[in-house]
């Protein structure tokens, strides 16, 4: 019988649940079951697609194409596995389907009802993501905080799974615990009113994972214990910590995985979290730190800085760092600064690397070029994920080939040199103003020039990554690209669409057309970021944040 575990969370958003529900995850796996793990957005939006990243945070992209939340990414991450679609769903994906199931008279004339109509559906759809991952035990986190309006339903759909089978479905509330500055005491009572909260649900907790800045003291452990009606050794203490990838060794040491093996009925097998405890020490023992700057956009919600919209390419850094023994410090840079103010561009020199990711629209764009040109003439390692590879080629185009206002046609439509341009089945969507999940979306393969930088990275020729977008490079342009110094690195396998860019006169400058940052994992780091960090790490060595001095 498959296990399924449900993960929700109490108090507020944004404690870590995501990377919580990826670290049991973890510590399954590591004792040898075939796990994979589900995340529920209450949102009506049907993929997280159409959000604003600055709001929502990292549209995350999946092999088999689908837009989903930033967790997924997590879990590939933790798990060092690929997600397909069915393990991504949202409340509007839900009524989708059963609305067109009862169009296609599927109901057989029933009144179609919330309750127990929409719960089926939400089962029906970890049933099936269960089965197509052959999994063992099924991790499902449930978006939103508990007493929320709108994840309600989809506690309804936990709740009769474990009334249909209680041996085989756990409830794992994640809580905050805050310490407010002016009483100095870590306070239990916005969980207890969440366990309420859940309990009202026809839902009891098996574990509490308690987040605070401070470790949970015995005191506070009993006092949940009691309040809650949850065992003390069920209460698990998760105190912040400098990396999410010590979580899973944190779990460990409060036995989680042997508990919860327990209250499943499962046997406890050996456990292997080697590879991960030696990466996760690699990660913490490094001294060396290099300055990476990153252009974006999506950084500011009033008056606080959220990275969240770029989540996998901060990760992807860590894990390349890691891979360097060196530490990534990262800066948000907001390119409407160097807009504003276009001689800041040169602060520029302090740092190790730039990453220009990925983006749409005008707005920092010109900012993110005077960035990518600094970089370019500066010998400063250069890394462009996907529009940071369109506005790479536009730079190229305006201030080595010459081709002035060149541009891409997202912006400027008649531009006279339209270096980036809409691919052609993308226009048609846009004129139908079909905008939803209809980019060029997933992984898609690519053929990689022998004599590349990118090549020797990747030790292949052919390699598969992950793409979102609906412009690319115009090979109109090609020859006069290439004949001023741009290589095209990478190419689709029927020569059509530029894939990576790159300049082999420079110390480290790459842009790709796909997201590669989707596919690091600490296990196995990314070969471009680690190219990248090598660069960044070299240039550290030789002059810090200076401009580099060229070899002779
Ligand atoms: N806006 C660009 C496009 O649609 C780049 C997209 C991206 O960076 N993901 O092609």
């Amino acid at each position: 019988m498959a296990k399924y575990i449900f993960v929700f969370g109490g108090v507020m958003s944004g404690v870590g649940k995501g990377v919580a529900s990826a670290s049991i995850g973890k510590i399954l796996q590591a004792r040898g079951y075939r796990v994979t793990a589900v995340k529920i957005d209450p949102y009506v939006n049907v993929d997280a697609g159409t959000m604003n990243p600055t709001e929502h945070g990292e549209v995350f992209v999946t092999d088999d194409g689908d837009e989903t939340d930033q967790d997924v990414g997590n879990y590939e991450r933790f798990l060092d596995v690929s997600l397909p679609r069915e393990n991504y769903m949202t409340t509007g994906r839900v009524y989708q389907s059963v609305i067109s199931r009862e169009r296609n008279l599927e109901y057989g004339g029933k009144c179609v009802e919330v309750v127990p109509h929409i719960p089926e559906e939400v089962i029906r759809r970890l049933r099936r993501a269960t089965a197509k991952a052959k999994a063992e035990i099924t991790i499902i986190e449930i978006g939103g905080t508990v007493g929320e309006y709108q994840n309600i339903l989809f506690l309804e759909a936990a709740r009769q799974m474990h009334h249909q089978q209680p041996d085989d479905v756990l409830f794992v509330l994640v809580s905050y615990l805050p310490v407010p500055g002016s009483i100095g005491e870590m306070k239990t009572k916005p969980t207890q009113y969440a366990v309420r909260q859940v309990n009202e649900a026809g839902i009891q907790p098996d574990f509490i994972i308690c987040r605070s800045t401070a470790p949970l003291d015995a005191p506070r452990k009993r006092k949940l214990s009691v309040f809650c009606n949850v065992d003390e050794s069920d209460v698990i203490s998760a105190p912040d910590i400098a990396s999410i990838y010590q979580v899973p060794l944190n779990f460990e040491k409060e036995h989680l995985s042997e508990k919860i093996l327990a209250k499943l009925k499962l046997r406890s097998r050996k456990k292997n979290l080697q590879d991960w405890s030696v990466m996760q020490r690699r990660m913490a023992r490094a001294k060396t730190v290099v300055r990476i700057g990153m252009v974006g956009k999506y950084f500011a919600t009033g008056a606080f800085i959220l990275p969240d919209a770029y989540i996998s390419v901060i990760e992807a850094l860590r894990h390349a760092a890691g891979a360097n023994r060196v530490k990534v410090e990262i800066d948000w840079i907001n390119s409407d600064d160097y807009e504003t103010h276009p001689a800041k561009v040169r602060e520029l020199s302090s740092y190790h690397g730039l990453i220009v990711p990925g983006g749409f629209g005008s707005r920092g764009v010109e900012g993110k070029i005077s960035a990518i040109r600094y970089a370019r003439e500066h010998g400063l390692p250069y890394f462009g994920l996907c529009y940071g590879m369109q506005l790479a080629t536009i730079e190229y185009a305006r201030h080595v080939c010459k081709l002035a206002g060149a541009n891409t046609t997202e912006i400027d439509p008649k531009t006279k040199y339209p270096v980036i341009h809409i691919m052609a089945d993308q226009a048609e969507k846009l004129a139908k103003k079909q905008y939803g999940n209809t980019m060029r979306l997933g992984a898609y393969p690519c053929v990689l020039d022998r004599h590349s930088r990118s090549f020797k990275l990747y030790g292949t020729r052919r390699i598969t990554e992950r793409h979102r977008h609906r412009y690319e490079l115009n090979n109109f342009f090609r020859d006069r690209l290439t004949k001023a110094g741009m290589r095209l690195a990478g190419v689709s396998p029927d020569g059509q669409l530029v894939e990576i860019i790159e300049l082999p006169s420079h110390p480290f400058f790459i842009g790709t057309q796909f997201h590669p940052e989707f596919k690091s994992r600490p296990l196995h780091p990314h070969p471009l970021f680690s190219g990248f960090i090598a660069a960044a790490k070299q240039r550290a060595a030789t002059g810090g944040g200076k401009i580099a001095r060229k070899k002779t």
